[in-house]
């Protein structure tokens, strides 16, 4: 029998390279499923793939990130019981199969879709490879910042460079202190590093070390995805957590490289010493941001 690191060593060492390891996240359930009110009005859903982060009030309808069709429709019908209120916009904090597959259900009700302007063109890529990636694309992007007023709330999203993609948005509900970073945190959980879709994990340490300084204390954070103990939303030391895992892979990867060692050899171990709690049963492995973070190191 193929022990369980020996199946996510194996199934896992594609994922990181494959257009299609969106589409696999997608189809990953979480385990707490549904409505969680956050505060003013703010709040998540979650089902299948990254946290729905959303906004509904007597006159306001916002929606970040739309998972897939059929959690989208439940995510839409639950948000009529929320308000009656016109949907204002969507926002794609990036252009994952698991983040943007459900924007056809929310395009009957509005065609503001605003994402950052590198995902357009990363939607298209990986729809070449995995024909299943065929939602609506962004209507409204933007480079690094744009803000809009929704009744009473102050929405700005920020892009602090390339991190988790090449084109993440923060999503800043201002009047209610709540943040969707999108998925620059998998809360104590392995991350997805796609290079192929212009990560940087160098820049990402740096663009959670900036949002840590940005934040406040009592900032309530909406992360992408999250190990089902610790959840997927948290505060601004979650971020810190995430930075940390990130450096102390590439510090691994570089005193490895430094060593002589080759991708396979410095993929044979379990944990990184700090991080055991990022090792349970999830779609991506530590072999998986091992190879991420070997080829960008190796890039030419
Ligand atoms: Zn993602």
């Amino acid at each position: 029998m193929l022990s369980r690191r020996h199946f996510l060593k194996h199934t896992g060492t594609a994922l990181a390279v494959s257009p299609v390891a969106a589409s696999l996240l997608r189809s990953w359930p979480s385990r707490a499923e549904g409505f969680t009110s956050l505060r003013k009005g703010t709040g998540i859903f979650t089902q299948r793939g990254g946290t729905i982060g959303w906004l509904a009030t007597d006159d306001a309808l916002v929606v970040v990130d739309t998972q897939s069709p059929q959690s989208a429709a439940d995510c839409w019908s639950g948000l009529q019981d929320r308000t009656t209120h016109a949907l204002d916009l969507v926002v794609n904090t990036h252009h994952h199969g698991d983040h943007v597959g459900g924007n056809g259900v929310f395009a009957p009700h509005t065609d503001r879709f605003v994402a950052q302007e590198h995902v357009p063109g990363l939607m298209r890529q990986t729809a070449e490879g995995d024909k299943a990636d065929d939602a609506p694309y962004p209507t409204e992007t933007f480079e690094d910042r744009w803000s809009t007023s929704v009744g009473d709330e102050s929405l700005t999203l920020r892009h602090y460079g390339p991190g988790h993609t090449g084109g993440d948005a923060v999503v800043f509900f201002e009047e209610a202190n709540v943040v969707h970073v999108g998925d620059l945190v998998f809360n104590r959980a392995y991350p997805f590093i796609d290079v192929d879709g212009g990560a940087d994990s160098q820049n990402w340490i740096d663009t959670l070390e900036t949002l840590h300084q940005t934040l406040a204390d009592d900032t309530i954070l909406i992360h992408g995805h999250g190990n089902p103990e610790y959840g997927v939303t948290g505060d601004r030391a979650d971020l810190l957590v995430m930075r940390d895992f990130l450096s102390a892979l590439n510090e691994y990867v570089a005193r490895q490289r430094q060593a002589g060692a080759s991708l396979d050899e410095m993929q044979q171990i379990d944990v990184l010493d700090g991080f055991e709690a990022f090792d349970f049963d999830w779609a991506l492995s530590l072999d998986n941001c091992i190879e991420a973070v070997y080829r960008e190191q190796t890039a030419g």
